[in-house]
């Protein structure tokens, strides 16, 4: 029986990139009657250091953030990662079977130490150890995620067949990344090269749930694009990445095809395009803002969410770890 596993980092608050990639995703998969179990990654959060206030408030803001775009926490398991053990547990186990090598291979990790490295934490470094756990501990096979996670799914793909011949056990399975729909990687409003982050330090980069809708459409305004108008078919949007992300994030937002947008605003200035689809943004993410905030106003009954998210969780986890102990000659005595 599949099942589905995602997280979200409480790094920073929600971007249009995290609803579109991810979020948007995760519900459709909860729709589709699947097991889903989604994960808001504080563990991973602090490989570069957080504010313990804005850690608390982002947490919940995280889970207020997945309830409001559609996550049910009757059907779907929701909750924070330290609340179960199990992930932090495995992740340890992990690194012991990991290679160094494989870990300085991840662009995530290149992008993030930068040209420091060796003042990186050694957490950010094993990152994708900790993911293949928080996976792996549920046997999950499915993961939705955007475009830049791809290369850590095929890293846990390799920790698990790594394990399973190490101890000769056929324990852990095979994941399977879904990267699906027209903005599985959304540009930063500012740089049609770089991926729009949650923790990048401009705020005009990238759209937060939070934003209201004049932020929204002041942020579109001001986004960079060149100065052609957009070309008469998909082909011409080839070298041209900003305007590529306006008409995917277009695209993503309507539910409809590149093609089909690019067929709407054939030859249509930035002017013109602009306004639709800040128009359209604040269409889309305005019921999510407004339900988040009035969700927020409760943050004990989040924390209580959480914490019911994480029983069920650790029911689940907690055996195949166990059995990882095993597996490994390890006493279990008490
Ligand atoms: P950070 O900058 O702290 O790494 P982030 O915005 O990259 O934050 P993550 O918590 O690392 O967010 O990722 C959560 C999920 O959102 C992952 O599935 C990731 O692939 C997806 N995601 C992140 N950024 C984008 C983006 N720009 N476009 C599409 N999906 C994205
Ligand atoms: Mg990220």
């Amino acid at each position: 029986k599949p099942r589905i596993f995602s997280g979200i980092q409480p790094s920073g608050g929600l971007t249009l990139g995290n609803y579109l990639g991810a979020l948007k995703r995760f519900v459709e998969k909860q729709d589709e009657g699947i097991e889903t179990i989604y994960c808001l990654v504080d563990l991973h959060a602090i490989t570069v250091w957080q504010d313990p206030d804005k850690l608390r408030q982002q947490t919940r803001e995280g889970a207020a953030a997945f309830i409001a775009a559609g996550i049910d926490p009757a059907r779907s398991i929701l909750f924070n990662q330290s609340q179960v053990t199990a992930h932090a547990e495995l992740g340890w186990i992990f690194n012991c079977v990991a290679r160094m090598g494989w870990m300085g291979r991840m662009t995530q990790w290149k992008d993030k130490a930068g040209k420091h490295a060796e003042a990186a934490s050694l957490g950010l470094f094993a990152y994708p150890s900790l993911m293949a756990a928080d996976i792996m501990a549920y046997h999950a096979t499915m993961v939705p995620v955007g475009e830049d996670q791809k290369q850590h799914l095929e890293l846990t793909r390799d920790i698990a067949i790594k394990f399973n011949n190490d101890f000769k056990v056929d324990f852990f399975p095979v994941v399977e990344p879904i990267i699906e729909g027209a903005a599985t990687r959304v540009m930063s409003l500012r740089d049609g090269t770089k991926k729009m982050s949650k923790s990048d330090p401009s705020d005009q980069s990238r759209i937060n749930l939070t934003d209201d809708a004049d932020q929204i459409a002041a942020k579109i305004r001001k986004a960079k694009t060149d100065p052609e108008p957009l070309p008469e078919t998909v082909d011409g949007l080839k070298d041209r990445p900003e305007a590529r992300n306006l008409v995917n994030i277009y695209a993503a937002l309507a539910g409809h095809t590149v093609d089909q947008v690019i067929g709407d605003f054939a030859g249509a200035q930035f002017g013109t395009f602009k306004p639709a689809l800040a128009d359209l943004a604040v269409a889309k993410l305005s019921p999510i803002t407004t339900e988040m905030n009035r969700l927020m106003k409760d943050p004990a009954e989040i924390d209580r969410i959480l914490g019911k998210g994480a029983e069920r969780a650790e029911a689940i986890a907690r055996p195949i770890v166990d059995q990882v102990y095993d597996i490994l000659g390890m006493i279990r005595s008490r």
